[in-house]
């Protein structure tokens, strides 16, 4: 079946949704926080933007859940918009092939980390933010607010507290970090900043529509410019490469879209120029992407033809 831009993408997304009701395994929800170990691996939802803001959905597409770090898709854009290229003299944009927390890669390379979807380089940037805009976290929120328009996007301070309780390794990538002179903000100021901004509870469809000024070249929902178009291109490049993990090969390999997911299981996708998508399961596989997420992207982008390939 392959769309034309006439068609509506509903019955696309019911036809995945039934094939994924009938996918057994599904993955194992992140329990290395322990708030995000109780949701259902079975719940499902997904839902598809329009560059107008049109969104159609299926299953748990209204339902919040946490962006975690998908929430580093907009960071880099905020942080990018205000300082351009100089932030990539401070974290790299190249894929890591290590797991999304690993330390190892830090001393090699002088505290610059790879690509700034990794933890340590989402830190920076978080950090960067943080120094340019005096609230990182509450400025990403108000983005996402916007951009969503739903004022019910919000932090969730169980979450946050619950990573602040088991955020070791996250303290010490930033603590290692500060000692190399890449973090210019105290660690704990900083600390509290990530937590909160992956704390951040929005549904497929906040997060779908959130991630359009992406697949508008730049452009943000009220029609202001937040990107250039080649930053906006540079944005879905480093998704397309360093987005998922160190599955990122496999990802575009069978989904072929600039993708971002997070541990709390959603994944946003971007089709440049024509929609935007969320997907959200919480059952893991073990690099830290969502089973069904990553299944149901690859049907969507088999189905309707639409890929960037
Ligand atoms: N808050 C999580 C962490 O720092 C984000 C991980 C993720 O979603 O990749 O461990």
């Amino acid at each position: 079946m392959i769309m034309t831009s006439s068609l509506s993408f509903q019955p696309v997304l019911e036809r995945i949704a039934e094939e994924i009701e009938h996918t057994p395994g599904r993955g194992r929800p992140a329990d290395y926080i322990p708030a995000l170990a109780a949701r259902d691996p079975r719940s499902f939802g997904m839902a598809v933007a329009e560059l107008d803001g049109t969104v159609y959905g299926v299953g748990e597409w209204r339902e919040p859940f946490s962006a975690q770090s998908v929430t580093k898709v907009f960071t880099l854009a905020l942080d990018l918009a205000r300082e351009g290229d100089e932030l990539w003299e401070h974290v790299g944009r190249e894929p890591s092939g290590n797991p999304f927390n690993s330390l190892v890669q830090l001393e090699y390379e002088s505290g610059i980390p790879r690509n700034p979807f990794i933890n340590a380089g989402a830190l920076v940037v978080t950090d960067r933010l943080q120094t340019r805009t005096g609230d990182a976290a509450g400025t990403l929120l108000e983005f996402l607010r916007d951009e969503s328009g739903n004022p019910e996007v919000d932090f969730d301070a169980e979450v946050a507290a619950s990573e602040a309780a088991h955020g070791d390794r996250n303290a010490a990538l930033a603590h290692f970090m500060a000692s190399y002179g890449n973090i210019d903000n105290a660690v704990p100021l900083l600390l509290d900043q990530y937590f909160r901004q992956c704390s951040i509870r929005a549904s497929c469809a906040d997060l779908a529509l959130a991630t359009a000024f992406l697949a508008r070249h730049g452009v943000r929902a009220d029609g202001s410019r937040l990107l250039s178009r080649s930053q906006a291109k540079q944005v879905n490049a480093v998704m397309l490469t360093c987005g998922t993990y160190d599955a990122a090969g496999d990802f575009a390999y069978r989904v072929g879209l600039p993708g971002k997911s997070g541990v709390g299981g959603g994944i946003v996708a971007v089709v440049p120029g024509r929609c935007t998508l969320c997907v959200w399961s919480p059952g893991l596989d073990d690099r830290g992407n969502s089973v069904a997420g990553v299944a149901a992207l690859d049907r969507f982008t088999t189905l309707t033809g639409l890929s960037v390939f």
